[in-house]
């Protein structure tokens, strides 16, 4: 795909900033569990916490494919950052597509200039694919709403300023789902819970307890009972950023691959030379290829404002998939080495499995490919 001068920019200054900011630390952050906040102002200084935010409201509204762009790169050093900064993204475009002049004025410019990080809050204990179940509740009282309940795996809920959350306040389904911005440092919310994870180990993930917590109620994102369709209209966009994630992963298990295959020796050869080994790297650079190939199809048509939800379940679906499976290979390439935390396939590893999984898991993409082509199943 031929790249715009800004979009070429926004790349390269990505990967300037995940070269000199992060990858010096990833390997202790990874280790130490560090959710690294002052990061998120270099971010910023590069113009990255407000690619989906209007110029107007402090955003340099860089569009959804320099948005990619950017996403792989960070996630090609690091797919912690690159998810934090992914939802912190998804959130400014819900705020930006769903807000009040008022919301987006408080939120937006903070938002763009990293001195804010948002967060989103849909899943519950007993509501993950199945998000029209969420029981926790908004109350109306007077000009506020109640919160009260449980929020599970909360993304940067610890470090967020602001949380899109989803409560009930109407009656069940996805009907009766509100979305509100709420402060998580709102008496009455209280982290219950940090989550102990297999990777992603720099970005944060909480779950939220609500108890009685009080917010305005101009709090609320779009009307009262939209609040489902505000969550899905999000995580489709989010799904961007996820897809782009997995194929930062899948770009960083193909140059240590080259790299570890170029120099190790078996059999008086380097393992490159091997058709087992070659082979495995020849199939890692075509899905890699494709995966940025629909990343870009989906973003591409987000950006000139076309239906694009079923190019981003294509596109989540797809590079997760490779992800995953490619990491194993970046492991198998590398033997015991790629086993040990000497070399950073396994980290790759780790984080690869997550794509699959959050934002909607590979079956529920599926689903959703399915229903575009069959009609509800
Ligand atoms: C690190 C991490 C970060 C997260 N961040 C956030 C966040 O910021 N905000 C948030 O709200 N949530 C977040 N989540 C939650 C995540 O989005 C959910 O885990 C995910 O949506 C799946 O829900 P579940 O875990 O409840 O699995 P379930 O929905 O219980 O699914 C279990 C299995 O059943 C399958 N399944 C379910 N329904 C069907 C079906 N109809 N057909 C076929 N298979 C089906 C699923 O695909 C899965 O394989 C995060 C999770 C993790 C682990």
């Amino acid at each position: 795909m031929q790249l715009t001068p800004e979009q070429r920019t926004i790349r390269d200054l990505a990967a300037d900033v995940a070269r000199k900011e992060i990858a010096p630390h990833v390997a202790a952050w990874d280790r130490e569990h560090v959710f690294p906040r002052a990061l998120y102002t270099k971010l910023n200084d590069a113009g990255l916490m407000g690619m989906l935010v209007p110029e107007r409201h402090g955003g340099s509204a860089a569009g959804y494919v320099a948005y990619a762009l950017a996403i792989e790169e960070i996630s090609r050093v690091d797919a912690g950052t690159a998810v934090t900064l992914s939802v912190h993204s998804m959130i400014c475009a819900a705020i930006d597509k769903l807000g009040t002049e008022a919301q987006k004025e408080t939120w937006l410019p903070r938002l763009a200039s990293g001195d804010a990080i948002a967060g989103f809050a849909l899943t519950e204990s007993d509501a993950g694919s199945d998000a029209a179940r969420i029981r926790a509740t908004a109350t109306r009282d007077g000009d506020a709403y109640v919160l009260d309940g449980r929020k599970q795996w909360c993304s940067s809920g610890r470090f967020a300023a602001v949380v899109m959350a989803m409560f009930r306040t109407g009656g069940a389904g996805a009907g009766g789902i509100s979305a509100f911005l709420v402060d998580p440092s709102t008496p009455g919310v209280r982290v219950e819970r940090v989550t102990e994870k297999l990777g992603v180990h720099t970005s944060d993930t909480c779950d939220l307890a609500f108890e009685d917590a009080r917010v305005n109620a101009d709090a609320l994102l779009g009307n009262e009972g939209m609040g489902f369709s505000g969550a899905m209209t999000a995580l489709t966009r989010g799904r961007i950023g996820i897809a782009a994630q997995a194929t930062g992963i899948l770009g960083a298990c193909l140059d240590a691959s080259v790299k570890f295959a170029s120099e190790r020796q078996a059999f008086g050869k380097t393992i490159g030379a091997f058709e087992g080994i070659s082979f495995k790297i020849a199939r890692m650079a075509t899905d890699l290829a494709a995966a940025r190939l629909l990343v870009y199809e989906a973003a591409s048509l987000a950006d000139a404002s076309e239906p694009f939800a079923l190019a981003a379940s294509e596109a989540k679906l797809f590079a997760s998939t490779a992800a995953r499976v490619h990491a194993s290979e970046a492991v198998q390439i590398h033997g015991g080495y790629g086993y040990t935390t000497e070399f950073p396939v396994e980290r790759y590893y780790r984080d690869a499995k997550i794509t699959e999984i959050y934002e909607g898991t590979s079956e529920v993409q599926q689903i959703i490919i399915a229903r575009s082509l069959l009609g509800k199943l």
